[in-house]
């Protein structure tokens, strides 16, 4: 290597042991970072999470600075404009990256000559996927964490998983508490000059509440956040995993998926923690196991399927569905559901909401009302903090919305009320009435609900996993009712005025 090479470090690939990065060393390499403008006004971000990704990245820089490295960030029109303008200026002889996490990335780097470094970001590399792959007709994520389970030797007491069951699922689906218990509050940070000057660049387009310190902006906070993360969370998390609660949009929820993602921390390091905390008798197996499903089953799989079936992937729309996203999603209208109310609360104030309030209210939603799936994953993609292409689409079309006709899911997450109603406190309070599907006060999921499952019934009707509440949609004395009020409830979803 020749004392003009240059490492590109992407934003969401913020480690110094990552990849290219890992190879590089400032007598041999300068770091290249762009802070695209068209990529900033490319969909209406969230102000927390643009904040997130860009200070991230800034404070990166820094740290590569402070090591020694000559780092080149800068801001341009396109990714492509700023390597431009990089080679212009201080023309390396050879410039790589890590391989980067999204198609549309990797299609950029090589046409522009970007030798691809082998990512390490994850567990499982989209080739050893591949491989596990194999010949199989279907993928099924707990075929797949069992394997990474085996090869990787978390919770593994020899060729047995510990305490003798793979699974603790079953214990992990408890109702919300009603004893009005504390949940161990988020760790903040002050913000500093940096996250100031950050937020006052960011496009007006940007919605959202700004950052209130909650989500770490270095390796440094994310450690911390980490450390907070196993030893408060941990022992607690498990249990109410699937509750959702309008008193508190954090439960026992770890909040570490932004820094996984972004690459302030490292799988890893959280599985390894996991297995520790465990071992040393810190956390029951089935929080502990609860968590390293997340971590090395669920994000793995969804990364591994993102990589499997793309690009065509992404054009996916089973069932046709065509209503564009309701105005509430972005801020155009209110709500009396309280259970959205609620959801979209948390998504303004902290760019958050978590798996079960994304999948079983706002994609359920969505399910129901037949919204157009990319409508659904750019929306997602801008307003979480955790949002990315490969975590959104495989969510999105795969479990939320059945686009891609099961490949991800066996059968499609809709529910009507009496699901949100056990799993939450959200219809106490609300104005309508979970039990209802026909009159003014009926709730528009459970309406929607029987509605859907009568009007996918070709769909769905040979479904092992639905079949039996397809047969009861046309068994209801009132399915013409229930068609007639979701016909209503749907054009006062468009309206806004549900
Ligand atoms: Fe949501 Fe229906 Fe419950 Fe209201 S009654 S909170 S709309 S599930």
């Amino acid at each position: 290597m020749s004392a003009r090479s240059t490492v590109w470090v992407l934003g969401d690939q913020l480690n110094r042991n990552l990849g290219a990065l890992q190879l590089a060393d400032p007598s041999t390499h300068k770091v290249l970072f762009v802070q695209s403008q068209a990529k900033l006004e490319s969909k209406t971000w969230h102000r927390q999470r643009a904040h997130l990704v860009i200070t991230s990245m800034r404070r990166f820089a820094a740290e590569l600075t402070a090591e020694g490295f000559e780092v080149d960030y800068r801001t341009a029109r396109t990714m492509g404009d700023g390597l431009a303008e990089h080679r212009g200026e201080h023309q390396p002889e050879h410039i790589s990256a890590t391989e980067p996490a999204s198609w549309s990335g990797r299609e950029l780097l090589l046409q522009h000559g970007v030798e691809l470094v082998r990512t390490n970001q994850f567990l499982c590399h989209p080739d050893e996927f591949e491989a596990w792959v194999g010949s199989r007709k279907s993928l099924k994520m707990e075929d797949f964490y069992r394997w990474q389970r085996r090869r990787l030797g978390y919770l593994m007491d020899g060729e047995e998983p510990a305490e003798g069951k793979w699974n603790f699922d079953s214990e992990n689906r408890e109702r919300p508490p009603k004893d009005g218990r504390s949940w161990p509050e988020p760790v903040r940070n002050e913000l500093d000059s940096l996250d100031l000057a950050v937020l006052d660049e960011l496009p007006a387009s940007c919605w959202g509440a700004p950052p209130d310190g909650t989500w770490a902006t270095s390796r440094a906070e994310a450690m911390r956040r980490l450390r907070f993360a196993i030893d408060e969370i941990l022992p607690r998390f498990g249990p109410h995993e699937d509750a959702m609660l309008s008193t508190s949009w954090h439960l026992a929820h770890t909040l570490l998926s932004p820094y996984l993602n972004l690459g302030l921390l490292h799988p890893t390091e959280v599985c390894d923690e996991i297995e520790i905390a465990y071992r040393a008798g810190l956390v029951p197996i089935a929080s502990a196991e609860g968590l390293l499903r997340q971590i090395i089953g669920w994000r793995e799989f969804v990364w591994g399927c993102y990589w499997h079936w793309m690009p065509s992937y992404r054009g996916r729309n089973e069932l046709a569905a065509n209503r564009p996203l309701p105005p509430v999603f972005v801020g155009k209208a209110s709500t009396q559901m309280r259970c959205v109310e609620s959801t979209l609360g948390a998504v303004h104030d902290h760019g958050y909401a978590h798996h079960i309030q994304r999948l079983m209210i706002l994609g359920n939603l969505c399910l129901l009302a037949g919204v157009r799936p990319g409508e659904l994953v750019e929306w997602m993609w801008a307003s979480f903090v955790d949002g990315a292409e490969w975590v959104m689409l495989p969510n999105v079309l795969g479990m939320a919305l059945y686009a891609d006709g099961g490949l991800m899911a066996t059968k499609p997450y809709a529910s009507g009320g009496a699901y949100i109603d056990k799993m939450s406190d959200y219809c106490k309070d609300c104005v309508y009435d979970r039990k209802k599907r026909t009159g003014e006060d009926a709730c528009p999921f459970t309406t929607l609900y029987w509605d859907f499952l009568a009007r996918h019934e070709d769909k769905f009707a040979r479904n092992p996993r639905v079949a039996q509440q397809v047969r009861a949609a046309h068994r209801l004395s009132d399915l013409d009712d229930v068609r007639v009020r979701a016909v209503q409830v749907l054009l006062r979803l468009d309206r806004g005025e549900l």
